[in-house]
């Protein structure tokens, strides 16, 4: 049996609540409904073997900074979220969010998975698949595009994380 416990990471609006309901309930809400940190957790049956998956949300507001620590530590998978149609979401990334976990631990040494969701939204893309290929070599991470939305790639994603999981 395993357990992947998996920390999400980014900036609001990009899907991360989304992302979550799709692959725990198979359901896709497109109201916005500001988050809270919470706890979510799925069991995945394998080949015979049960995986359960735990999902911390992060919320990117300051004022929970005293559970952010935390969060960082209950982790040992990372999933850093951008919207492919918000540059700033993207570039957040970088600047803020990932910068904000290392100073908590030494996160070159988990493994991370950099996700550009709303992938649907074609007509409204502003970040390349390239740049986001390109983003994830630079720190050392995986990359997927998804959609919370038809739930391209979601699946794939968390099952992703579980063969990071048994490699490390
Ligand atoms: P969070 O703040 O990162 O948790 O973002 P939410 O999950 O609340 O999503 C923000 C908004 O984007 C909501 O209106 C969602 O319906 C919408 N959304 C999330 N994921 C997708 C997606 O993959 N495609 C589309 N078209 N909309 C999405």
């Amino acid at each position: 049996d395993y357990e992947v416990k998996i920390g999400l990471f980014g900036s609001g609006g990009v899907g991360r609540s989304s992302i979550i309901l799709k692959f725990t309930e198979n359901k896709f809400n497109e109201e916005y409904s500001p988050l809270i940190d919470e706890q979510f957790s799925k069991i995945f049956n394998f080949n015979n073997e049960k995986i359960t998956f735990l999902i911390f949300n992060s919320t990117p507001r300051e004022e929970y900074g005293d559970y952010f620590p935390e969060l960082c530590k209950q982790s040992n998978i990372f999933f850093l979220v951008y919207s492919i149609t918000d540059k700033y979401s993207f570039n957040q990334i970088l600047n803020y969010h990932y910068k904000r976990i290392k100073n908590i631990l030494n996160v070159e040494d988990y493994p991370k998975i950099l996700i550009g969701n709303k992938n649907d939204l074609t007509m409204k893309r502003v970040i390349k698949t390239k740049e986001g290929k390109e983003l994830a070599k630079k720190i050392n991470c995986k990359f997927i595009e998804t959609s919370a939305k038809t739930g391209e790639n979601i699946n794939q994603l968390f099952y992703e994380s579980f063969n990071l999981k048994i490699q490390n």
